[in-house]
């Protein structure tokens, strides 16, 4: 499994950032510090002194909710088709009782990477620079801090701290690749497909042509798994590259994954038996998922990712750890 991957790899040194990448993070830090000073100060004055209320809950407040009724599904995104290949009991949190979690800091970050690397792309060559990408990522956050993220942080020394280590980060993209050699052909490409009986629907991070064909780009913020792990992560954007196929008649050459927090970089070849294996699976999938709803059976499957997992402390896989809190959420 890991023999394909290890041909296309490509593992950018994951070492701190060279002299260079040091000077540019310390501006970014300098210009953070700049730019949050302007936002707190703008905010302050631009907004009534009332925090907005969000759909903050705390994993064990949604207890006090009426269980929504089983429903039946209509759509699936490429990231829930994951999440039940990883874990049935995640993908009936996230999809069919759509139990809503405060969002994190991971999350928060990105969310704004993404929009701030999507703007730098509108920019002329030339000006894609790391100082125009960190002022880009200030403009992100002040655009979704109140609408998506009002009771992140308690306080600004908090945020500030985020901010800069957010801009640490972001300065790895630069490692990895000069935006000013690339013109994607489509960014944050909504995609909505049907395929056979299913309807897909996702928004795919990037696509670019280069001399071999069309490449399929996927941006992270946080850090890669390690290379034995690397391929089940591959499994959403082999669904981009069908839906691209089924869309254009064009069958992507590569899938490429971009983890800015190292950084690494993971490719891998794609073809057209590999995108029928895909749809194969996808149909197959969507089987199972259908069969869960019906007999309300999303079994857990405890792993690795448990630690990282939003929904522990309801998972019936911890019920020993939780009694209390996964009875009432049963
Ligand atoms: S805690 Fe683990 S087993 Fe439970 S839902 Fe999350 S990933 Fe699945």
């Amino acid at each position: 499994m890991v023999g394909a991957l290890e041909d296309a790899q490509r593992t950018v040194a994951s070492q701190r950032p060279s002299n260079w990448i040091g000077g540019l993070i310390s501006r970014a830090t300098q210009l953070f510090r700049e730019s949050l000073l302007w936002i707190t100060t703008s905010v302050w004055f631009m907004s009534p002194p009332v925090r907005i209320v969000g759909t903050d809950m705390t994993t064990t407040e949604h207890l006090d909710q009426e269980a929504p009724e089983p429903a039946t599904l209509e759509t699936l995104s490429p990231s829930r088709a994951s999440d039940f290949k990883v874990c049935p009991q995640l993908f009936k949190f996230k999809a069919i009782d759509k139990i809503e979690v405060p969002p994190t800091v991971y999350q928060a970050r990105g969310t704004t990477a993404h929009l701030a690397l999507q703007w730098l792309f509108d920019l002329d060559a030339p000006e894609r620079t790391p100082e125009r990408l960190y002022e880009l990522f200030r403009q992100a956050w002040v655009e979704l801090r109140d609408a998506e993220f009002p009771d992140l942080f308690d306080d600004t020394d908090t945020e500030r701290a985020w901010g800069i280590e957010s801009l640490e980060v972001l300065a790895n993209y630069f490692l990895i690749e000069d935006p000013k050699a690339l013109e994607p052909l489509d960014r944050e490409l909504d995609m909505t497909e049907d395929l056979g009986q299913i309807t897909i629907r996702g928004i795919l991070d990037r696509m670019e042509e280069e001399a071999d064909g069309l490449v399929i780009t996927d941006y992270k913020t946080g850090k890669a798994p390690p290379e034995r792990y690397a391929l089940p992560a591959f499994f959403a954007l082999k669904i981009y590259a069908l839906l691209i196929r089924n869309r254009t008649g064009q069958t992507p050459v590569r899938l490429k994954l971009m983890y800015l927090n190292g950084p690494t970089v993971y490719e891998i070849p794609v073809n057209d038996v590999q995108l029928d294996a895909t749809q194969r699976k996808l149909e197959a999938l969507w089987q199972a998922i259908n069969r869960a709803i019906v007999n309300n059976e999303f079994p857990p499957r405890p792993g690795r990712l448990c630690d990282w997992c939003q929904f522990r402390e309801i998972c019936p896989a911890f019920a020993r750890e939780n009694p209390d809190e996964v009875a009432a959420a049963s």
